[in-house]
């Protein structure tokens, strides 16, 4: 598998971007989406888009890096559990960790605190 990996400080804390990510596929054969971005820890995976196409577009790093920001708030297991619950109960548009993703898609100064290196 061509993969890559980018290693990025979030807030002093090394963030990976994959590319060509087996975890990006199962994830866009589910949604039956073409492009995938999906966040495991601290590690985003992709699926059809590049590192440099993902870096370019600001809102969705800014996206995945809520999420990156959501699984260390709640840990792993937690974090998990909490979005597969909210999934179930309200859909994957209406899921707050959704919501609070989208959110933030705008707001320009969580970027500066990581440094992609
Ligand atoms: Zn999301």
């Amino acid at each position: 598998m061509n993969s890559f990996s980018l290693a990025a400080r979030l807030l002093n804390m090394k963030v990976t971007i994959r590319e060509r990510s087996l975890v990006a596929w199962v994830a866009s054969q589910v949604l039956a989406e073409k492009q995938v971005a999906i966040v495991t820890g601290s590690t985003i995976h992709l699926w059809n888009t590049s590192r440099a196409a993902f870096l370019e577009n600001r809102s969705w790093v800014l996206h995945e890096l809520t999420h990156v920001h959501q699984f260390r708030k709640y840990g792993w297991l937690k974090f998990v559990f909490l979005y597969l619950a909210e999934s179930v109960k309200k859909g994957y548009f209406n899921n707050r960790f959704e919501v609070e993703a989208r959110l933030s898609e705008n707001r320009e100064a969580h970027v500066y605190d990581v440094e992609f290196v």
